[in-house]
């Protein structure tokens, strides 16, 4: 009434035009509908203990994935508007794949052993300790390789690691046991000053940097600073 300017009812007649004041549905549409939507399935992590690897280190030995679910909802609506959502499936489409870590329990000493392994991998023993040319051999040549990687002999701390006249790339490991052993001519290094190293670690390449005719590795043996016959140890 108050919208159209009318103060009685029966002003309205027959082609007048009246505004409603607003629209209200007295019917109720409701329906009902399913919704199928994926989700992602987070993975697990499991942690695993390894004696190879050293204590204090970590290492992925299986990376994980997550997984894929394909989850149906029942939804329904009144005049458009969500008055439910039920879960009424969940299909798992793709299982997620569990993280394996392995956690190092190896200890990790810088002593050495007392005994030492082979400092390269094969290889013959090409020249000896003693007279050669005129001079001193300080150590032994070792060559025929089909592998280059050059391992210490012990556990240790790295001494120096660089380039040395004559040596060419050489690496000093002392076995804090009185021993230390020295390896030349590599073609290159993978440990520095201060690292501390396990028997049979790689520390670099085989080469033929510094005075040197070919690939080989020249290796030093000395006891409290006094040059030993590295024969007496390998
Ligand atoms: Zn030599």
């Amino acid at each position: 009434m108050d919208s159209n300017d009318l103060s009685n009812e029966e002003d309205i007649t027959h082609g007048d035009k009246l505004h409603l004041l607003k629209e209200q549905s007295f019917v109720t549409i409701a329906e009902t509908i399913e919704l199928v939507e994926d989700e992602e399935l987070t993975y697990e992590t499991k942690t695993k203990k390894s004696n190879s690897l050293e204590e204090g280190t970590k290492k992925v030995e299986q990376q994980g994935k997550v997984g894929t679910k394909s989850v149906t909802y029942q939804i329904n609506r009144e005049n458009g508007k969500v008055v439910n959502k039920e879960l009424i499936k969940e299909e798992v489409t793709n299982e997620p794949i569990t993280e394996v870590v392995l956690v190092g329990t190896k200890e990790v000493s810088s002593k050495g052993s007392g005994s030492f392994g082979w400092p390269a991998v094969g290889g013959t023993i090409t020249s000896k300790q003693g007279e050669r040319w005129g001079s001193f051999h300080k150590g032994i040549d070792i060559a025929g390789v089909s592998n280059k990687t050059i391992r210490t002999v012990d556990n240790g701390t790295v001494t120096a690691a660089g380039t040395r006249s004559g040596y060419g790339n050489q690496i000093t490991i002392s076995h804090n046991n009185g021993l230390t052993t020295t390896y030349s001519h590599l073609a290159s290094m993978s440990v520095s000053t201060g690292d501390t190293v396990q028997k049979g670690d790689k520390i670099g390449v085989m080469g033929t940097t510094g005075n040197s005719t070919g690939i080989h590795l020249h290796f030093e043996v000395y006891k409290n600073g006094k040059l030993q016959n590295p024969m007496k140890y390998l």
